[in-house]
């Protein structure tokens, strides 16, 4: 199987497969004299964390050739010079997806300034009418965490459809909407929390395990099913310095299916999604 060394499913991987299938479409545009997809961030201040995944984002889009145009706004910028700027965003014929990285100045209504995202162009999936039609089964812009974790799972060969699926947390932006994706996809789910009473008889009737928890290596081989595909999304600082996710991966893997790595594993699958939503709108447009 593609991506993976021996049940380990590296997103990294992926992302590299996605994004050369990306890059040879954006390719076939340019060729065809057409205009090359653009996504606009917009940036709040000097977050260093904010810096670093603004760089990771435009790295990503020059790999696949997609126009990134930065809008780097001073940290005392007013909620009306914030709105301006993504107002202009969605009146620009040329500007395909719309991303407006968080976390914003606490002066600044993150809320309101999201509200003002054009829908068409909300490739983060975040604006309170994206969220609406994904909970309507409608047409939407699914948010990139869940998105990048089907297309695991899909690399993964997991048969979804009439699958048990579990996920652990209940996240606006995690948990919730991968749930959702999951059902559209006729798994029948069922969403834990740090209330669920009994959670490994729940988890361990999971044929698809998703793990956003933000709790270090929580989930061991007690939690989980022979042949499950597990999907670890946490991403948690030890004290060691290392990364590591909600799972602990040495101790499942003789157990699972599969399972992603941390690092590697779901974060790489973030941005790359980010990108398809982008692919996805400027094909809405362009036809
Ligand atoms: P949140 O803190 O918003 O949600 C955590 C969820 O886990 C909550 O629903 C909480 O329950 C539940 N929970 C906490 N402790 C337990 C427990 N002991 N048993 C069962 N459920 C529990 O986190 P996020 O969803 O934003 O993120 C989850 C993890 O994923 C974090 O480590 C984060 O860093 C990572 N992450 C990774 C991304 C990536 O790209 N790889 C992107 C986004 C997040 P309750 O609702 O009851 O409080």
């Amino acid at each position: 199987m593609e991506c993976c060394e021996g049940k380990l499913l590296y997103g990294s991987l992926l992302s590299e497969k996605l994004k050369r299938q990306m890059k040879e479409e954006v390719e076939g545009y340019r060729a065809n004299g057409l205009r090359v997809p653009r996504l606009d961030t917009i940036l709040v201040g000097n977050d260093p964390s904010s810096l670093s995944y603004i760089r990771g984002k435009k790295k990503a889009c020059e790999v696949v050739g997609i126009e990134n145009v930065v809008h780097h706004l001073p940290a005392d910028i007013s909620q009306k010079g914030l709105e301006d700027v993504i107002f202009a965003c969605n009146q620009n014929d040329a500007c395909d997806g719309i991303l407006l990285q968080m976390p914003l100045p606490d002066h600044l209504d993150a809320n309101h300034a999201i509200f003002c995202i054009d829908v068409g162009k909300d490739v983060d999936g975040l604006t309170p009418l994206n969220v609406g039609r994904l909970y309507a089964g409608e047409p939407c812009f699914a948010p990139c965490t869940p998105l990048g974790i089907l297309s695991i799972l899909d690399a993964m060969g997991c048969a979804i459809d009439g699958a048990r699926a579990v996920v652990v947390g209940r996240s606006r932006l995690v948990g919730n909407p991968v749930a959702r994706l999951l059902q559209d996809r006729n798994a029948t789910v069922t969403i834990c929390h740090s209330h669920t009473r009994r959670l490994r008889e729940i988890t361990k009737e999971a044929d698809i395990l998703v793990a956003a928890v933000g709790v270090p290596q929580m989930i061991d081989h007690t939690y989980v099913k022979e042949g499950a595909c597990v999907v670890d999304v946490g991403i948690n600082r030890r004290k060691d310095g290392h990364l590591c996710g909600d799972v602990n991966t040495e101790d499942v893997l003789p157990y699972v299916h599969m399972v992603t790595p941390v690092p590697k594993g779901v974060g790489p699958m973030t941005i790359c999604a980010l990108l398809m939503n982008t692919m996805r709108s400027y094909r809405l447009k362009v036809g």
